[in-house]
């Protein structure tokens, strides 16, 4: 599967936000864009304005690579979203939301997206008591996502795990730290998703 090789510091100066792509290095004072908040390259600094495509363009970027999907992957979300009744922005982050790597993530198995990504590609987690190694798995309300026993001791996750409580877990997951299990309690709602995405640019590129 192909993927992004450039370094994950120089997306997030691309577009402007702080992605976490990085893990602990992001909260920390080493976060490349908190030192060079302007975009990367000889231009960086001289550019300012972008046609309305530019703009529409740059926010489908920036959510793809938060992420971490290539163009495919993330037009394939797109067109799920568009079969789905309402609406079509809202669906697609909900659908986005619901990739197995993101709740690895937002449960705080993993630092990052990628590395859930990881994790999930080398059978570290049961869905419902069966084994998923698919990252792009879609879960639902009241999934239950184990991490298999063997991979109880690794002291990546519980490093990770030990990071929770800075970063919290969203209302509408549920940690049990203890048995490393993770529930679905509901799906998140529009307002629940606090990134700075504007999606109506992102259907209406791809409206064009
Ligand atoms: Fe982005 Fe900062 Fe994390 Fe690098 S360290 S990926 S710049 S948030």
């Amino acid at each position: 599967m192909a993927r992004y090789i450039e370094s994950g510091c120089r997306l997030c100066r691309r577009e402007n936000l702080k992605l976490f792509l990085k893990g602990d290095r992001c909260y920390s004072d080493k976060c490349a864009f908190e030192r060079r908040s302007y975009p990367p390259g000889q231009h960086g600094q001289g550019r300012s304005k972008f046609s309305s495509y530019g703009v529409q363009l740059r926010e489908k970027q920036k959510v793809k690579r938060m992420y971490g999907l290539v163009e495919k992957q993330f037009r394939n979300f797109f067109a799920k979203a568009e079969r789905q009744k309402g609406i079509t922005g809202t669906n697609l982050l909900i659908l986005l939301e619901r990739r197995l790597d993101n709740m690895i993530y937002r449960l705080g198995f993993a630092n990052s997206r990628n590395e859930a990504r990881q994790l999930v590609q080398h059978n570290h987690f049961n869905i419902n008591g069966r084994k998923v190694n698919i990252p792009s798995y879609l879960v639902k309300i009241g999934d239950v996502i184990e991490l298999r026993e063997k991979s109880q001791k690794s002291a990546k996750v519980n490093d990770s795990l030990e990071g929770v409580a800075r970063r919290g877990v969203p209302s509408w997951l549920e940690l049990d730290k203890e048995h490393y299990r993770g529930r679905i309690l509901a799906l998140p709602s529009r307002e629940d998703l606090t990134m700075p995405i504007k999606e109506q640019l992102i259907v209406e590129l791809y409206s064009k």
